[in-house]
């Protein structure tokens, strides 16, 4: 019998490395060696996971957090950034493994045992447009790696909310109100659940998925993006 396989054209390697366009494999090794320069590893905020050296992070100051905590692997820069637009905007799926190894090592360190991971979901009509949900997809590769079960079918993007880049921080506050729902809340019951993105800019998107999962009865919630911007 044939199997159905996703169009191949997706999945090939870029012939050459998208950071430094010289070398062979989708990021080649001494790139990957480069970029660690944006890695998180010290003086980050113990809640939010941004990059912050003083008393009173602004990114907490803004939003009480529902989750325990986030944690990001690089700053939301330079080649990262790059990294990020390649693979959601140009499409570069090849990049999926890169990306989720990286989470998923940080996903072993240092979070608890985690029961179910779940992608930040975009809104039907968007993931129609784009053609793809890069969260869902990050978070099947990184299931794979790490055997942790994903769950992509019980938070819900109930409304199309206007691009957040354009907007003053309250009103990306007021944007993303009732933005999803949960279907089968006991499916969570006592789980320790981690919510998965791509990129944390003010964490408010990420706070109002959280908020759905504190509700369920004895369940934990973490939050993991592959970047996070400065504040
Ligand atoms: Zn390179
Ligand atoms: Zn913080």
């Amino acid at each position: 019998m044939l199997k159905i396989i996703e169009p191949v054209l997706d999945l090939i390697a870029p012939p050459l490395c998208v950071v430094c366009r010289k070398e062979p494999g989708v990021v080649c090794s001494s790139c990957d060696k480069k970029l660690e320069k944006y890695r998180i590893t010290r003086n980050f905020c113990l809640k939010c996971g941004g990059v912050f050296d003083g008393r009173v992070c602004p990114r907490c100051r803004d939003i009480k957090f529902s989750f325990e905590f986030n944690r990001s692997v690089f700053v939301y820069e330079g080649e990262i950034r790059n990294i990020v637009e390649d693979f959601k905007y140009r499409k570069i799926r090849s990049l999926v493994g890169y990306m989720a190894e990286k989470m998923a090592d940080l996903i072993v360190r240092e979070f608890p045992v985690i029961d179910v991971m779940v992608p930040i979901p975009l809104h039907p009509t968007k993931k129609r447009e784009r053609g793809f949900s890069q969260t869902e997809v990050l978070a099947l590769e990184i299931s794979g790696l790490t055997g942790i079960p994903v769950n992509t079918g019980d938070l819900v993007r109930i409304r199309n909310t206007r691009a957040q880049a354009n907007l003053s921080r309250e009103m990306r506050l007021k944007n993303l109100k009732g933005a999803f729902k949960l279907r089968n809340p006991s499916n969570f019951l006592g789980k320790k659940i981690l919510l998965l993105d791509d990129v944390m800019t003010t964490g408010a998107t990420v706070n109002e998925a959280a908020k759905l999962f504190k509700r369920v009865k004895g369940t934990e919630v973490y939050s993991m993006t592959f970047a996070i911007a400065a504040f």
